[in-house]
């Protein structure tokens, strides 16, 4: 008779009182009704998952940080969620330079740990997301025109493959499989149980600033920004964030990975558009500009939100500008918006083969979302945001992974250009039968076959 696995770690049923809790997402949106959760411990956790899913015949979504933003991609209805949120161990060793990082932790309280430490690790704007998903998707940064992506920073990591086996991937060890996960999005290849980073020195200060202007002014804001952030100093990073016209937030904000003089210099040509209402700059230490960035943050959002997001390889003109001004008229919802991120430098050198992220030529990313909270609301929100997508398609390029979008069809495409056959043959080298498969997952290279017929 065959051996039946049994589930280790902590094993969460619908009937015990701790299952609400344990399907509740940051986007609420993506909630579903899976059958178990496993909060593994450890790696052979994992595998034992892994193992059960496939003799019981049980589609499997993995999780980390809970941040998901689409529907399907980290819990499904009737499936099984292997969670390594409970693994957060850290181990840092300076003298080789690299920190090995389990995937439960969230990218908050790990790079301020490292900060503490003396090292700069590359962090987004939120402090609550899940290390798991963020960094095998690419993980865009306001310091990656210095560190690169989180993705380039993976040395090496375990995973849990599709049969339930514990797996390292690094330049000698399954180089293909490293190479698939620095950037090819996570649920494809297997369960990342830790990731291998390269870490470097943090800077003695550190720059902040941030800019307010009316909301009326955003066509100018949004012009000036865009030119000016992609050319300006690699060490500087920086963001534009617009709310809807309701709500009437026109902010940038940045950080410099130098003194506060040299960056008010770098800056004037934001501060001399339009208006300002605010001009905050400052010069801190890298703890704090860590807390000024991503403040700790609830797990969870109460609004449903929607979400696509693109690359900007050429200055948007005005008709795409106007596509935007539409969108925040229409848009409601008060965690709605806009929000953009100056790349080049560091992310840019690396070329687009050298890891499964592929956009390394753009000027800037971009993101927009629509929130509600009335069920009523769900249907007009999401034709806002696909209708947005279309008028901004001439002008852009592609879309980022860890920002999904389910109206786009052709998504192996948008998230991975060129990339993308390469992935197909990494996906059937490693998970042959499609276990780990969802609504936009990599889809496994056909096995050609070489035999000859007589
Ligand atoms: C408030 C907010 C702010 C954000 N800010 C940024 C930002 O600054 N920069 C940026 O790049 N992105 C950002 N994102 C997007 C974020 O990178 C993705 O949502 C990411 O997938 C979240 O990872 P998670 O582990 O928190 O989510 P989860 O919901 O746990 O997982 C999401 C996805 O990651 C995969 N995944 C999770 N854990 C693992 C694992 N152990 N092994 C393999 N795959 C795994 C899942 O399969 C799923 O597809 C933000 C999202 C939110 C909600």
């Amino acid at each position: 008779m065959n051996q039946k696995t049994e589930l280790t770690g902590t094993v969460i049923y619908p009937n015990d009182p701790e299952y609400k809790q344990a399907r509740m997402n940051w986007n609420p949106f993506t909630n579903a009704f899976p059958i178990v959760f496993v909060f593994a411990q450890q790696k052979e956790d994992v595998a034992n998952a892994v193992k059960w899913a496939r003799e019981n015949n049980v589609p499997i979504r993995m999780r980390s940080g809970r941040h998901a933003l689409a529907k399907d991609f980290s819990q499904k209805n009737g499936g099984i969620v292997i969670d390594t949120s409970q693994m957060r161990n850290v181990r840092l060793d300076k003298t080789q330079g690299i920190a090995t990082v389990e995937a439960g932790i969230r990218v908050g309280p790990l790079v301020k740990m490292l900060a503490l430490e003396g090292i700069l690790a590359p962090f987004g704007d939120s402090s609550t997301v899940g290390i798991g998903g963020i960094s095998t998707g690419g993980g865009i940064t306001v310091i990656q025109r210095t560190t690169g992506l989180i993705s380039d920073n993976i040395l090496a990591a375990t995973v849990v493959d599709a049969n339930g086996k514990i797996l390292h991937a690094s330049e000698n060890e399954n180089p293909d499989l490293l190479w698939a996960i620095r950037g090819g999005g996570g649920g494809n290849f297997g369960i990342i149980t830790s990731y291998t980073f390269k870490i470097r020195p943090a800077p003695f200060q550190v720059g902040i600033f941030q800019i307010i202007w009316p909301w009326e002014q955003l066509e100018r804001v949004i012009d000036v920004w865009q030119r000016w952030s992609p050319t300006v100093d690699e060490r500087l990073g920086t963001i534009l964030e617009i709310t809807p016209k309701t709500d009437g937030l026109l902010r940038s904000q940045g950080i410099f990975l130098g003194p506060k003089a040299e960056m008010e210099n770098l800056i004037t040509t934001l501060t001399d558009v339009g208006s300002p209402i605010k001009v905050f700059i400052d010069e801190v230490t890298l703890p704090e500009a860590i807390e000024f960035w991503a403040p700790a943050e609830s797990l969870f959002d109460t609004q449903n939100t929607s979400w696509s997001s693109t690359w900007v390889e050429q200055i948007l003109p005005p008709e795409a500008i106007e596509a935007i001004r539409s969108f925040l008229e229409k848009a409601k919802g008060s965690e709605s918006g806009f929000f953009f991120l100056n790349s080049g430098g560091a992310m840019n050198r690396v070329p687009p083969q050298d890891t499964a992220f592929f956009w390394r030529n753009t000027k800037y990313y971009m993101e927009w979302n629509a929130a509600w909270t009335e069920e009523s609301e769900t249907q007009k929100n999401i034709k806002l945001v696909e209708q947005t997508r279309i008028q901004l398609q001439p002008f852009v390029t592609g879309s980022y992974v860890n920002v999904p979008d389910l109206n786009i069809k052709n998504y192996g495409q948008e998230y991975y250009g060129d990339n993308f056959a390469r992935l197909q043959k990494v996906k059937a080298q490693y998970d042959p039968e499609n276990v780990f498969n969802f609504v936009q997952s990599i889809p496994p290279a056909p096995v050609c076959d070489h035999r000859h017929k007589n």
